[in-house]
This record gives C-alpha cells, structure tokens and sequence, in this order.
C-alpha cells in the first residue's frame, strides 16, 4: 500500500528560536497530514520528548535531532544530526558547553545595540523567546516589536549577521567535532542548507564536500524549502558524487520566518518518506536504536 504523505527533515520549536512549542508543532504537522517530522533545535534536544509524546498520540513520527553550528572561515555552516540519543551523557555535556557559550554571548549583543542607541534590554529579549533557548530571531522580535526594523531579514541585515555592528561571535565546534559529536549520540551527521557556506557558485564547495565526507558526513540537504529546481538538481548530484545520502526538509521557524511552512516551505517543497529510510538504515550502523517515539 502507498502512502501519499510527505515528512519534515528540518524544523525549530520554542526550545530553540522556533515560535510553535513542540506540541504544537506536531499538532501543526497533523493538519498539513506529515508521516514524520524530525525536530531540528539548535544546539539542543530539550523539545524532543514533548513532541515524542504528542507524536505516539497522532500517529506521526518524531526524529529526535538537533541542529548544531560549526567553524566555518566563509558564511554558515550547519550540521543536522538526526537519530541522536537525547539522554547520551557525553553528547548532553557537549550541548551544554554550546549553550553556555550562547549564554555568555547574548548579553554581549545587548551591550552593543544598547552602544548603538537602540533602547533593549536581555530582559526583553528572554522574554521574547518564552523561556527557551535564546537566538538571534528573539533579537530580531525584539527589534521588530520596538520599530527599530520592520522584518526579522532586515533585523539581520542592519544589525545581527555576521560583520553587522550588534554580531557577537560564539564559540563553535570544527565540522569534525560537530560530526564526531553526532556520531558519539548513535546520529547520522548531514550538512544543512549548504547554500549559505559561500557566495554561490564556489569552487571550494567540491574540496569542502570531499574533506567532509572522508570526516565522516553522512547526508547532505538536497531539498530545502528556499531551492530553486536547479538548486535541487545541482546539490543532489553533489550528495551522489560526494556519497551522501539526500535529506530534506522546510527549516519551518513559524513567526520567526514569514513565509515559510511547515511540510511545505513557499509551496512547492515535498520531502519524500523514503529519504527518512536511508538515514534510518545507516543510523543503526552507528548503533542508534534509531527507534523514534
Ligand atoms: P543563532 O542561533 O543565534 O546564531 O541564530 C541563528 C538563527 O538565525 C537561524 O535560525 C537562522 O535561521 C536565523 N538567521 C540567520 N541569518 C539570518 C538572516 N540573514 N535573516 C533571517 N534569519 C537569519
Ligand atoms: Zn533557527
Ligand atoms: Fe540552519
Ligand atoms: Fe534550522
């Protein structure tokens, strides 16, 4: 028997800079008919269980994941790590070590757009993210909700990315711990939304995919929902010339970006069940139970 429903490789709830908690995001997930969804978080799992649960209720699978950020010298590199064992002890101290960093990083940006004139503060700025972990989109709310920007891109734009006055830099793990990291937790390690590692098109993109598949890199996003069909093709010809298995998934981030759905990104994007599969099967050779709710 068929089944005409799609998954989600790729989304972000309260416990990260997502705007759904994880039972909404599942409820959510529901109505759009997913099969599966795998939650995404950065740099933690503390959603996982909640959407688990909510998940075994409605018949949908929950991947437990997480979304780690590596060193990168270019634009922005990302590591899914999907399959990861949420209660492995050495991959729960490597997660915090990350969020600490971001603890000790957040009030840094508030120093420098307070430096700027703009009237914030880190107390605003938590309260804009409901209590979980605190990203630069509650930055950006923050910006948007006092008139200083009118969207979370322009936020970015004039004062959060990379080279803008409010960026504060954190500390990451090199492509190869982030990997080693997931691989410890029973996961498989793909790299997210590669689009953003250079100025495209790059001739050290090849070198890159090459360094990192012999590091250990298992997949790679080949479908996302801001790719255009040439962008689809370009990158799933790089997963199979690279050996990496084909993943992907909206990054749905609710209010924190407009525009962007839940299963189906703009509109057009369809994730097909059998990726989820693949990265299943070579999960268990790492040792994951890779058994989800
Ligand atoms: P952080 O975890 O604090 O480094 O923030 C990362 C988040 O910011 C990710 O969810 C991205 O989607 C979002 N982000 C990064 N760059 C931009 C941008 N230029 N415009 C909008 N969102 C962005
Ligand atoms: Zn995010
Ligand atoms: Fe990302
Ligand atoms: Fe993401």
């Amino acid at each position: 028997m068929t089944d005409d429903r799609w998954i989600d490789l790729h989304t972000h709830s309260t416990a990260s800079d997502g705007s759904f908690t994880p039972v909404e995001l599942i409820r959510y997930a529901a109505t759009k008919r997913l099969r599966a969804l795998a939650l995404t978080d950065h740099d933690c799992v503390d959603g996982v269980d909640e959407a688990a649960a909510e998940g075994a209720r409605l018949g949908i699978e929950v991947i437990p994941a997480v979304e780690l950020s590596a060193d990168h010298p270019d634009g922005t590199m990302h590591i899914l790590g999907f399959f990861v064992d949420r209660r492995n002890e050495g991959f729960g101290g490597r997660l915090r070590r990350l969020q600490e960093a971001r603890r000790e990083r957040n009030p840094k940006i508030v120093q420098k757009l307070q430096a700027l004139g703009l009237k914030i503060t880190y107390d605003e700025v938590v309260a804009a993210s409901g209590g979980g972990q605190v990203g630069r989109p509650h930055f950006a709310k923050v910006l948007i909700q006092k008139g200083y920007v009118s969207s979370t891109p322009e936020a970015f734009e004039r004062y959060l990315k990379k080279g803008a006055p409010g960026y504060v830099e954190k500390f990451r793990f090199s492509p190869q711990d982030a990997i080693a990291a997931i691989h410890e937790a029973g996961g498989v390690a793909v790299l997210a939304h590669p689009f953003t590692l250079f100025k495209e098109p790059s001739p050290l993109l090849e070198p890159l995919l090459d360094t990192l598949s012999e590091t250990g890199l298992d997949g790679m996003e080949v479908i996302y929902s801001t790719y255009s069909e040439e962008q689809s093709r370009y990158y799933r010809e790089l997963a199979g010339k690279y050996r990496l298995l084909p993943s992907g998934g909206s990054d749905f981030h609710g209010a924190h970006k407009p525009g962007i759905d839940l299963g189906v990104g703009l509109g057009k994007l369809h994730v097909p069940f059998e990726l989820l599969e693949s990265l299943r099967k070579k999960a268990r050779g790492y040792g994951a139970s890779a058994q989800t709710n």
